[in-house]
């Protein structure tokens, strides 16, 4: 039977992987900007060359170190899992940094009143930053806000001269703590819509390659298929052999039993078909009707008598069709192994095997024929 869509487990995981990098991978360069404006401004060179230096530094090292880190491609939960904690530890280490440099920038006489506004302003942005834009991990964002700040506020709030300010930036900080809540709000929202539609896509899709009755491929996947083995086939890549099989007489079940009978009795023919073929090397289709197709993969399989040992199995076990009705069908098969140049491409196949199937049939039905030099 086809396989039914993926749960979407960890699918959500990895998006806020993916989403938190690609909004921060850049981020870390902020600071080194804005540290290149605060020493430019401050003079921090000229009093403090070594600090500015090794400051500077310690933003690029965290910048750099933070654009480096890739989130996991593909791989399991526990992986993306790991790497979002590495991240989130690496992501508030140049906050860290900053928040310093704004407690020395607010403390140190040496800076003038432009540095310190300017400062402020840089403080201000990234915080605001990591409200809005960080929305992704709830806590990463607060971590990020709260390490930007609060030292800022403790100092401002140290300093007699500058209470409207520390009100001014109290205030801002719980319009950020809201700001936060809302952003991840938001951003929950979309993944949960994102997710909502993923899962409606891959269901369509699912359905669209799906015979209802036995939950095997249906025709049109059946064929896309076919097109593809020859396909790749015909460019020098593996073999593959096409059977069609039908129920002998299958008319009289239905006009004996009722039609619901004939339907339990084309699912348990396709339970059966999917022991005697188990996927991957096989894909099992309902064709139409009481018409079923398997498509076997490589040449090394001899489908012959794979097909030969169905028709042995269901001689001797019965179907069974519900409400203890136990069915004794036959069936016709015709089997061919594709030659590019004999058959062409896939419908030439198919036509060819249909052939073979149709003079099983007049040959007397319950029977497996091949094409011709295949052992028919
Ligand atoms: P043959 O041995 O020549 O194949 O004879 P047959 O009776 O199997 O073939 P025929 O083509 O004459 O009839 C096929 C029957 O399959 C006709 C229809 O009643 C039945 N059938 C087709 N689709 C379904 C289905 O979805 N459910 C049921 N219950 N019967 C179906
Ligand atoms: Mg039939
Ligand atoms: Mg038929």
């Amino acid at each position: 039977m086809i396989a039914a869509p993926q749960p979407l487990a960890g699918w959500r995981l990895r998006q806020v992987v993916a989403d938190t990098h690609q909004l921060s991978k850049v981020g870390g360069f902020l600071y080194v900007f804005g540290w290149a404006v605060i020493g430019w401004l401050g003079n921090v060179l000229d009093f403090a060359p070594v600090i500015a230096l090794a400051v500077g530094g310690g933003f690029l090292v965290l910048a750099a170190l933070r654009w480096a880190m890739r989130p996991p491609d593909a791989g399991d939960e526990e992986q993306a899992r790991r790497w979002l904690r590495r991240y989130a530890f690496v992501l508030p280490l140049a906050s860290v940094l900053w928040a310093g440099v704004q407690a020395w920038v607010l403390l140190d006489a040496r800076f003038g009143e432009d540095t310190r506004m300017v400062s402020l302003i840089a403080t201000i942005g990234y915080a605001t930053v990591f409200a809005n834009v960080y929305s992704t991990v709830r806590h990463l964002a607060a971590v990020g806000v709260g390490v930007l700040f609060l030292p800022m506020l403790v100092v401002l709030w140290s300093l007699p001269d500058v209470r409207a300010l520390a009100v001014a930036m109290s205030f801002y900080a719980l319009y950020l703590a809201g700001a936060l809540v809302r952003s991840h709000a938001e951003y929950r929202r979309r993944l949960r819509l994102d997710e909502a539609l993923r899962e409606q896509r891959d269901l369509y899709e699912h359905l669209s390659r799906t015979d209802s009755l036995t939950g095997l491929a249906n025709r049109r996947h059946f064929t896309a298929c076919l097109e593809h083995a020859a396909t790749r086939a015909l460019r020098g890549g593996a073999g593959f052999t096409l059977m069609i099989l039908d129920i002998d007489h299958f008319k009289r079940v239905n006009d004996r039993l009722g039609h619901a009978a004939g339907d339990a009795c084309l699912q348990a023919l396709a339970d059966r078909l999917h022991r005697a073929f188990p996927p991957p090397s096989c894909l099992l289709a309902r064709l139409g009707g009481e018409e079923f197709g398997v498509l076997l993969d490589g040449v090394q399989v001899d489908g012959r008598a794979l097909a030969e040992a169905l028709r042995h199995d269901l001689a001797q076990h019965p179907l069974d069709c519900g409400n203890g009705v136990q069915l004794s069908v036959t069936v016709s098969i015709g089997i061919g192994t594709f030659e590019p140049a004999r058959h062409g491409d896939a419908d030439g196949l198919y036509r060819a095997v249909d052939l073979a199937l149709y003079s099983a049939k007049g040959e007397g039905r319950n029977r497996v024929h091949a094409l011709a030099g295949e052992g028919a």
